[in-house]
């Protein structure tokens, strides 16, 4: 049995209210650069991306756009909690200093991820600011972590499923009982 949380309507109001937050508080386009968190926040941060480039009428490959991949290393699938992030890829093919980055995944849980995400984008040089944008704020954090732009905020103590168009044909958010 599955609850839906997001179906594809919700889904894309969602993300069009995250990019019309991060376009109204990032006047100047030219100091934003975006990245995505592996999986799932890249396939949004690109859509996010898109989204502000309409938004504010350039071309959106004048958006830079990079990845992190970080994993949580667990062996207990339904406990993410206390697991360690680890950071397997990094992807960041531009200059991020003086640039307002815009950090995109798709669940906060725990705040973990975020914070060894902000370890490396650190060691990048000074950005301006990083700014988190996340579809859903699951609660539970374990540390000092908020996000600025969210989706839906959404208290579960069990793993919800974030299903996108590219990787699974839809657009939807479940919660699995
Ligand atoms: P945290 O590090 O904040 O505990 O967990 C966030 C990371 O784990 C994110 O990268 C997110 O993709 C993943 N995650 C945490 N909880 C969930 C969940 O309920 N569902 C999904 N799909 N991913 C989750
Ligand atoms: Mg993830």
């Amino acid at each position: 049995m599955s609850d839906i949380i997001l179906d594809s309507k919700s889904f894309q109001s969602a993300v069009n209210k995250i990019s019309r937050e991060i376009s109204d508080n990032n006047k100047n386009i030219r100091e934003v650069v975006i990245i995505g968190i592996q999986n799932k926040g890249v396939f949004l941060a690109k859509r996010i991306l898109a989204e502000i480039a309409k938004l504010v009428e350039i071309d959106k490959s004048r958006i830079p756009f990079g990845t992190l991949d970080i994993t949580l290393y667990r062996d207990d699938l339904d406990d993410l909690s206390s697991k360690m992030p680890v950071i397997k890829d990094t992807v960041i093919p531009f200059d991020t200093g003086r640039k307002n980055i815009i950090l995109i995944d798709d669940v906060l849980y725990t705040g973990r991820t975020v914070r060894a995400a902000l370890d490396v984008l650190m060691d990048f040089g000074r950005p301006k600011s990083i700014q988190l944008a996340v579809l859903i704020d699951r609660g539970f954090r374990e540390l000092p972590i908020e996000a600025k732009y969210i989706g839906i905020r959404y208290q579960s103590e069990k793993l919800i499923k974030v299903e996108c168009k590219e990787t699974d044909g839809a657009d939807r958010v479940v919660f699995i009982k």
